[in-house]
Formats: C-alpha cells, structure tokens, sequence
C-alpha cells in the first residue's frame, strides 16, 4: 500500500518464503485483503476453500462450525510458500524494493534517520521502520522490547503424504483435545498437516519422526478415519515451532511500529494469526501514512494501544478456551492453563 506513495524497501532474510504450518486462512480476511486490493489476486491463485471446523474439545465428539454461516462465506487453505511469494512479488509490482536475502543485524536512529544495518549488505536508511520479522520481534528487541509470554507451547508437525481421494474431512479444520495437549490436522489435497500443540518439555522423543507422530495420533478415534490414507518418509524429522502467544510491551515508538506476529501473536488454537497480521499491517500502513503527511513521527500511541487491547482479548478468549477441557485434571499441559491469571500489560524493558 505504502509503495505506491513513498519509497519502500522490504527485506527479508529468506530468499524464497520457506514451508511451514498454518494455512487456515479465516473468511474474515477477505475484508482486509478487499481494503488492501488484495482479494483478486488471491482468488486467482485457487487455494482450497477452507469451509469450516470440527472441534473435540472437551468432549469425545466433533462439534461442527460450518462457515455457511459466516457472512464473509469460506476461507481458505492456503500452499503458505505460495501465498507468501504472492504477497511479496505484488509489493514488488506495486513499488516496493524487495532485498533478499538479506537479514537485518541492528537498527539505531540518527535524529530523523534510522540507519538499518544489514549483513553483507551495507546498511539502508529510512524516516520509519517497520519491525515485521514474526516472533523474533528482531526490531523491537534491539529497542528494548521484549515479547512476554505465560507458556512454552510449541507444535510438532509434519506434512505428510495423504492417499485418500476424498478425505471424510475435506475443507474443514480439525482440532482435538488430548492428555498431552491438542492435535491439529487439515487435508492439503494430496498431502495433509498434522500436529500436536504440547509444551516444549512435553514432546517425547517418537513424536520427533513424522512416522511417530502419525502412529500416536492414528491412536486416536478420532483421527483415525482421517489419517488411515497417510504415510510419513521414513526417519524423516518433524519440524517444531514455537506457538504460544506473545505480546510486545508496546507496540510502536518514535517513527517505528511493529506488526503481525513480532507486535503480538497468538496460539494457533485461534486460527487467526495470518488475518491478525493482515490487518495489522493494513492498519499500520494507515498510520505511517498520516505520520508522514503530518510530519510527527510520534503518532503510533493509539495504534500500539490497539495492539494492547487485542492481546487482551486474546489472553482473555484464551484463557476461557482452554478452561472448558476438564477431563485430564492432572496432566501438566492441561494444569498449566488452568491456573486463574489477569492480563497485565507488559512493561518496556
Ligand atoms: C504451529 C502454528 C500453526 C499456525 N496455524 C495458523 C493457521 O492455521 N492460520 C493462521 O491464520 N495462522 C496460523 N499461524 C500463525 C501464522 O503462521 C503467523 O501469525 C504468521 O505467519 C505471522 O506472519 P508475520 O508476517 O507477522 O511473521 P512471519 O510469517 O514469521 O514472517 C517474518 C518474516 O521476517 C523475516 N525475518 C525475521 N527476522 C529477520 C531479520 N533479522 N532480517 C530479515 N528478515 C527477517 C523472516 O524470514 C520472515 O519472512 C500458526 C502459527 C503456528 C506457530
């Protein structure tokens, strides 16, 4: 958006988006990628319509939401690689100077420039900075933010190859509660996701193979009808992300802000996380706008407070979310999250 008014550069330290989870991208996204001229150019790239959620939480049955009835109509399963080699060649196309692979080392600002050093790179300068580098927050932590988080949840998965023609779960979403934590699977046409959401020293050494992962969770009835098709790569590794919710102390400063995951992200339970950094970035791209046309750089204060209220409402859903799974009273991952805990806006460090 800003590319097509001001000089833009967007470095990356990837050369091409990498593979990774999470691809249920929510119906409600199609409002700010609409706002953002975005919406066509998806809808082009005939992703798979993501039509809804089956949920096991709490219970031994799927609980159905079908996004029939949501007014923005279907989502979509997204190829992530795809869908991010999309968003990065339209800001290209729209002005913007893509630098990768580059990744940044340091930034420090000069008066009314910031000086942004890069490896191998030389430096750039800029009149603001965005920090959108996910949850490393590598901008915000060089300026003395630091994210907080209350768990250490992480997600072991792995893509694996799905035999199935027309898997029972076509289109949906599935999420089911389980001792250690909870299972993530969603079909991806030939190939499907599966993970298990766990604390980080929860994870037991065979849940680290694709093969180990696929026969505990074969285990479950579950999954079972939808994952007799798979087949995971002998020895092949599971990858492991960090999942747990993050929230920056403050979202923005003197002529930088932060946005998507490095301002705030959040336990993929929500399936929010993509839309989340949409819409952050839009609104972001609209302040930096006003900022620039009036000429004060210290006008982000009702945007980071936005950033607040939506961590927030986050911790609060969360928490609500995660008190309705009753049934493995003693187990450490479900006794982490019961613990009664008020939000408290963390404080710059
Ligand atoms: C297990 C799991 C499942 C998820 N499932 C879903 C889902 O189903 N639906 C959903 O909506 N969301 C989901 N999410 C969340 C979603 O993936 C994130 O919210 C989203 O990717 C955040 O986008 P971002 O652009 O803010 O950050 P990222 O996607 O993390 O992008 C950050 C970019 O910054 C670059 N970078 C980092 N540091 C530097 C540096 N120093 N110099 C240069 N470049 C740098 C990286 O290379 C990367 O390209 C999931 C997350 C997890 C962990």
């Amino acid at each position: 958006m800003l590319a097509q008014k001001y000089a833009v550069a967007l470095i990356d330290q990837n050369d091409v988006p990498q593979p990774r989870i999470g691809e249920s991208l929510v119906p409600a996204a199609r409002r700010v990628l609409r706002d953002m001229n975005l919406l066509e150019i998806i809808n082009e790239r005939g992703y798979a319509p993501y039509l809804g959620n089956r949920s096991a939480w709490g219970q031994d049955s799927f609980t159905v939401t079908d996004f029939l009835q949501d007014p923005d109509g279907p989502g979509w399963h997204l190829d992530r690689v795809d869908f991010e080699t999309t968003l990065r060649r339209t800001a290209a196309e729209r002005g913007a100077q893509v630098i990768a692979p580059v990744k940044m080392r340091n930034a420090k600002r000069h008066g009314q420039t910031w000086t942004v050093t890069l490896n191998e790179a030389g430096s750039i300068n800029a009149r603001i900075l965005v920090d959108a580098t996910g949850r490393k927050s590598a901008v915000a932590r060089r300026l003395g933010n630091r994210s907080t988080s209350r768990h250490k949840t992480v997600s072991v998965w792995a893509h694996l190859k799905d035999n199935l023609v027309q898997p029972p779960d076509s289109g949906f979403s599935s999420v089911i509660s389980t001792e250690a934590g909870w299972w993530y699977t969603a079909s991806l046409g030939a190939r499907r996701v599966l993970s298990l959401h766990t604390d980080s020293d929860l994870v037991r050494s065979e849940q680290r193979f694709g093969r180990g992962l696929l026969e505990q969770a074969m285990k479950n009835p579950l999954l079972e009808p939808v994952l007799h098709g798979c087949v995971a790569t002998a020895g092949e590794m599971c990858s492991v992300a960090a999942a747990n919710s993050l929230i920056l102390p403050r979202a923005s400063g003197y002529a930088w802000l932060a946005a998507g995951d490095a301002a705030g992200a959040l336990d993929p339970l929500s399936s929010r996380g993509i839309f989340h950094s949409l819409y952050t970035a839009f609104a972001g791209a609209m302040e930096i706008d006003e900022a620039l046309v009036s000429g004060d750089l210290n006008k982000f204060d009702t945007y980071a407070a936005h950033i607040t209220e939506m961590g927030r409402t986050n911790h609060e859903q969360e928490h609500l979310f995660y008190q309705i799974e009753t049934r493995w009273p003693d187990a450490p991952f479900w006794m982490r999250r019961r613990a009664e805990e008020q939000f408290v806006a963390p404080q710059s460090g």
